[in-house]
């Protein structure tokens, strides 16, 4: 298992389209894996590979412990639905693994709050206006389809923010341009990058970096 390097905003791969995913390889699997060890290491709740520097449309996530936290957002039954693609329902299985994700459909309310992302580490955070019910269309690790259905606020909230991701757009295109000055948000990314304790943590990982891996689903 290897943990890899977060890139962090501005960062220029994070402002990039990604393109879609088209081989379904072992190495593929394998950077899955990773991404979502990467994921867990830093606490986020889901990662995407532009995230890593890999520009593919993929993104992972894991809403386990927030479905249990029965205080935040409870989860109620039926509020977060997978289908196979011939409309069977599937067991949710976490984490879960999104690949050329497609937004079938949204609907309202719309929520607004504030959103956290491992690439904005210790930066403040502003609100942002999403759909509180969304459909999203995706393809498994092995490239088969399956939807899932959710009217659950943190997937609803977590599948719009990573799919924006794979579009090349982060929290900081959201946020009321009043209410931050983009100098000071990356001043205080810079900081959490040079803290000691964050540098100790980082040489203990040996982190890998994705960005100079050649990949063979690229
Ligand atoms: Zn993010």
């Amino acid at each position: 298992m290897e943990i890899y390097e977060v890139l962090y905003y501005p960062h220029a791969l994070l402002k990039k389209n990604c393109s879609p995913v088209t081989k379904f390889t072992d190495q593929f699997r394998e950077f899955l894996k990773n991404l979502i060890a990467t994921a867990y290491e830093f606490h986020g709740g889901g990662i995407a590979a532009p995230q890593v520097g890999v520009s593919k449309r993929v993104f992972v996530c894991d809403f386990e412990s927030i479905f249990q936290d029965k205080e935040s957002i409870p989860k109620e039954p039926d509020d977060f639905l997978v289908f196979d693609d011939k409309g069977n329902s599937m067991e949710i299985k976490f984490p879960m693994i999104f690949v050329n994700p497609e937004i079938l459909e949204t609907e309202k309310p719309i929520s607004t709050d504030w959103e956290g992302c491992l690439s904005f580490p210790d930066a403040p955070s502003f609100e942002i206006s999403r759909f509180h019910k969304i459909t999203v269309r995706a393809q498994n690790e092995f490239g088969e389809f399956f939807t899932v259905k959710t009217r659950h606020l943190y997937a609803a909230v977590n599948f719009q923010h990573e799919i924006d991701h794979l579009n090349g757009i982060t929290m900081i295109n959201h946020w009321p341009k009043k209410d931050y000055i983009e100098k000071d948000i990356v001043g205080f990314i810079q900081d959490f990058i040079e803290n000691p304790e964050h540098r100790k943590k980082i040489k203990k990982l040996k982190l890998v970096k994705a960005t100079k891996i050649k990949f063979d689903f690229l």
